[in-house]
């Protein structure tokens, strides 16, 4: 693809990268402690973006320091909620003058299209107007209480105190944003780490936050690394709560850290979600479902539809047409408009992946199309094709382990009993999906599946007023409606003698 094809890059984010970042402290962006920096890397090609201060130990102290100063003594929990949504707004509306910028700043960072960060971009927006609306409700109950004299009784809600915030690099700037909103509207301050892989798109919202006109040591963005930065802030005895999107390995190590002092915690782990396809289900967008619940984000999704049901009647059919659907999708650089599938984020990443296929096929899994790309227009970035590995069982490897990428294992069916047990078979509960024309096995599926979310005939959605989650491994507590009000309040009882 020649160059002139290509989107330009948004003039504002061509800036922003021409000089190397810093991390955002007590409102002032600053040089790492230890005045280390790291390298972004752009996975369409390898090379390097820009380089960003690295965050360790003394610079979490610093950004907690602030934040607990700006919780304890500043005017963020003590102002007025309307005060407190009206720069919520604003940092929206920044947001909205600022999207192609983020969007662009994302493809750069972690290589999908830029129609899909834009739709990334853009959700920040939508999440911050409607948690701006949640600072004015926040309210508590009069209890009548049942002891003898008169004695009043009532509760209030409030602010957790300083939350640690750490994001993955999947969808870089709307899950640093889910980091941000719901805390920060009532009442909370903040020290979000963002991946060390996707560090611009926070970065960005940390000027914003900045022009916003949110007091100083509210927000804190640290970038850095996981072990070192990460691990600093949550066993920080002065965090309150830490809220993490990321793997179930590493959650189960932040909650060992968060026991320290007892952090409230709120995970958002790993998946490997069924997608039962019935054979009355509609066709066509039953197969375009198939292929989106995967291929979504080059399958860096932890909801992913991984583990692919087919009922015995089409699967043969189904199979086939999944392939020459998924040869629809084209792979390449996410500034070529064309593209429809981009990059995995790193190295890393795409090695991963590539030996999840090797342990596949020993296992005795057949993968009918995809694997590595080996084309040279890819040859650089870090590229896999839409892969179908047949003939899985679910107790395979392939099968039980979140591959992260664009690999769905397939598998046959002939009952809806039977496929709910074997679909609920996985450590995880995340996400689920069936595509079926009657009602009646769309809801006892989703009632009968084990996850947090359930889409049938659809995949993927999302919305700030929808609570999201996991059971089982795949996390604890949730994200956004009220549900995270919740997360991020506690309640205070409140006890008067009337006599
Ligand atoms: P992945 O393996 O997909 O990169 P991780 O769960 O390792 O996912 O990373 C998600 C986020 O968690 C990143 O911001 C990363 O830096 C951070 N992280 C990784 N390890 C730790 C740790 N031990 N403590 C705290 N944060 C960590």
């Amino acid at each position: 693809m020649s160059t002139q094809t290509m989107i330009s890059l948004n003039p504002k984010a061509a800036k922003f990268i021409s000089s190397p970042k810093n991390l955002f402290i007590n409102g002032q962006f600053v040089e790492a402690v230890s005045g280390k920096r790291f390298e972004t890397i752009n996975p369409a090609n390898g090379q390097v973006i820009t380089t960003v201060a690295e965050g360790d130990k003394e610079d979490i102290n610093r950004a907690v320091a602030a934040a607990r100063k700006a919780f304890d003594e500043g005017p963020w929990p003590r102002m007025k909620p309307a005060e407190r949504a009206k720069i919520l707004l604003k940092f929206a509306d920044l947001v909205e003058e600022n999207v192609e910028e983020l969007a662009h700043l994302d493809t750069l960072d972690y290589g999908q299209p830029v129609g899909l960060t834009t739709a990334f971009a853009s959700s920040v927006i939508e999440l911050f107007r409607y948690y701006a609306g949640w600072a004015t409700k926040i309210t508590g109950q009069t209890i009548p209480v049942s002891l003898p004299g008169e004695i009043f009784n009532y509760t209030r809600r409030e602010a957790i105190g300083v939350c640690g915030q750490i994001s993955p690099w999947n969808a870089p700037v709307s899950v640093a944003a889910m980091k941000l909103a719901a805390p920060l509207s009532v009442g909370n301050t903040i020290v979000l780490k963002p991946a060390e892989q996707t560090p611009l798109s926070a970065l960005r919202l940390a000027e914003l936050i900045q022009e916003a006109g949110f007091p100083d040591g509210v927000v804190n963005i640290v970038p850095g690394f996981g072990p070192t930065a990460g691990a600093a802030l949550t066993q920080h005895p002065d965090v309150d709560k830490i809220t993490f999107t990321g793997s179930t390995a590493v959650g189960k190590e932040i909650m060992r850290s968060a026991a320290g002092n007892l952090k409230k915690v709120t995970l958002e782990l790993g998946g490997k979600s069924p997608h039962i396809i019935c054979a009355d289900a509609d066709y066509e967008s039953a197969l375009a479902n198939a292929a989106n619940a995967i291929l979504f984000n080059s399958g860096q999704v932890c909801f992913a539809g991984s583990r692919l049901f087919v009922e015995k009647k089409i699967y043969d059919n189904f199979v086939s047409d999944l392939i020459d659907y998924t040869k629809n999708y084209k792979l390449g650089n996410g500034f070529d408009p064309s593209t429809t599938l981009g990059p995995l984020v790193s190295e890393k990443q795409k090695n991963r992946v590539l030996n999840y296929l090797n342990i596949g096929q020993q296992e005795g899994a057949e993968m009918l199309t995809g694997g590595n790309a080996t084309s040279s227009e890819l040859a650089d970035g870090y590229y896999v094709k839409p892969t179908l590995l047949a003939n899985v069982r679910n107790n395979m490897t392939v099968a039980q382990e979140e591959i992260f990428g664009p690999v769905v294992c397939a598998m046959m069916f002939d009952d809806l009993d039977e496929v709910i047990k074997v679909a609920n078979a996985t450590e995880y509960g995340l996400g689920a999906g069936i595509c079926t024309t009657d009602l009646r096995k769309a809801h006892k599926v989703a009632h009968a599946l084990r996850t947090g979310n359930v889409w049938v005939n659809t995949y993927n959605l999302m919305d700030p007023a929808s609570p999201f989650g996991g059971y089982k491994q795949s996390g604890l507590g949730r994200e956004n409606g009220s549900a995270s009000i919740d997360t991020y309040t506690q309640i205070k009882s409140v006890w008067i003698d009337l006599n």
